[in-house]
């Protein structure tokens, strides 16, 4: 038998995972009535009842009524999360660009800015200093009620999510740098800050609000000047023991190929970066962003180097994908970034490929699509990491609200 301790700690643990499941629901899947929780969350009507009125009373959601959508029957109020109950601040540092965005439980983005950022332009002093100002122009931005709940930062590198060390980034030149503790210390917002991969983050946006939705087994490949590779198997985001999961960038290629920033030779990247589009189009391999441009541009204009440079991309792109699809046998593979800027041109030559080199049964079971969240795939899917411990277990901020102490305006 359990005394009425151990029956009321089981209650709450309960409590707890319900909440847990409502506020999931209504994050992922917009308003739902008070019916459509009950079916989606398994729930009893009387347990959605109660449970709803403690996370209104917790001003984490409103009831509404319903629009009547010429269904018979009385219409079922709807259950709306407060968007700015909960905000979190997303960072993002890319090679060429660095974006912040406040997003507002449910997933909606509030505010975001990008701006290009210069290469070499990346120590860790540099990079905190370009995030800080991000973040100051953010909070100058939002009432000053709101309170970011954390900060979540997506960066193209190898991170130890644990301790929010990038553990090795070759295209900034960063082994072992302290980038969640120091960025942590300059934001100085009393929340945590949470650090992992733009691969990873990619594939966990695309997957809950993006061009994976329906999929539940999933490949991201983000490519700028490097390539990652964020993997969803069976619903659940895949690391590998550290966080370091995915480096699907450096699979080696071609034996015959370019020396790879990680010092190997022949990586996938050395064949299908930006560097390898922008070198066999004819422009110079740090040109970035607007030599992408220029080259879809002459594509467009139909100049023969171009079409052939993304060609070449496309065919070992698909190589790449073909061992991927045989490995991972994924029903979705997502193409982010500089990938999905060059999709459509490169788009029938991967599916060529993928029918020559991939195994037939896995092969019919994929399909290959541009990241419909485009470049922001990744700043996005830190805003999702830093929902996580939210959605797991509201009740820790069903509490009373501290006001959000303004930023102090540093920069
Ligand atoms: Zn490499």
């Amino acid at each position: 038998m359990l005394g009425r301790e151990e029956v009321g700690q089981r209650s709450e643990t309960v409590r707890r995972a319900n909440l847990s499941a409502i506020v999931r629901a209504l994050h992922l899947r917009g308003p739902l009535s008070r019916s459509e929780l009950v079916a989606s969350t398994g729930l009893t009507r009387s347990a959605i009842r109660s449970l709803v009125g403690d996370l209104v009373a917790g001003e984490f959601v409103v009831e509404e009524a319903a629009v009547r959508l010429g269904t018979p029957g009385r219409p079922s109020p709807q259950v709306r999360l407060l968007d700015q109950s909960a905000v979190v601040l997303a960072l993002e540092i890319a090679v060429d660009s660095a974006a912040v965005a406040v997003v507002g439980l449910g997933g909606h983005v509030l505010w975001k800015r990008r701006v290009e950022r210069p290469r070499g332009h990346s120590s860790l002093e540099e990079i905190v200093d370009d995030l800080t100002t991000l973040a100051v122009a953010a909070r100058a931005r939002r009432p000053a009620g709101e309170r970011p709940i954390g900060v979540g930062v997506a960066v193209a590198g190898l991170v130890n999510r644990a301790n929010g060390v990038v553990a090795f980034a070759p295209n900034l030149g960063w082994v072992n740098v302290p980038l969640g503790a120091r960025l942590g210390e300059a934001l100085d917002l009393g929340v945590p800050v949470s650090v992992d991969n733009e691969a990873d983050l990619g594939a966990l946006a695309e997957f809950r609000r993006g061009a994976a939705r329906d999929a539940n087994d999933v490949l991201y490949v983000h490519a700028e000047v490097g390539i990652g590779g964020g993997l969803i198997v069976d619903g659940l985001p895949v690391s590998g023991s550290a966080g370091f999961a995915g480096e699907i960038g450096h699979m080696p290629v071609n034996p015959a190929g370019l020396t790879c920033r990680c010092g190997s030779i022949g990586c996938w990247e050395t064949e299908v970066g930006e560097g390898a589009l922008l070198a066999r189009a004819g422009y110079p391999i740090e040109g970035g962003s607007v030599a992408v441009g220029a080259v879809l541009a002459d594509a467009t204009a139909g100049r023969a180097e171009a079409l052939l440079a993304l060609e070449d991309v496309g065919r070992w792109l698909g190589i790449g994908l073909a061992g991927l699809v045989n490995i991972l046998n994924p029903s979705r593979v997502v193409l982010g970034g500089l990938f999905s800027r060059i999709y459509p041109f490169v788009a029938a030559v991967v599916e060529t490929e993928l029918d020559r080199r991939a195994l037939a049964a896995p092969r019919r079971l994929v399909s290959v699509v541009p990241a419909s969240l485009g470049v922001d795939a990744p700043l996005f899917g830190a805003a999702e990491m830093t929902f996580e411990p939210l959605l797991s277990d509201p009740v820790a901020w069903l509490g009373p609200r501290t006001p959000f102490v303004q930023l102090a305006t540093a920069g």
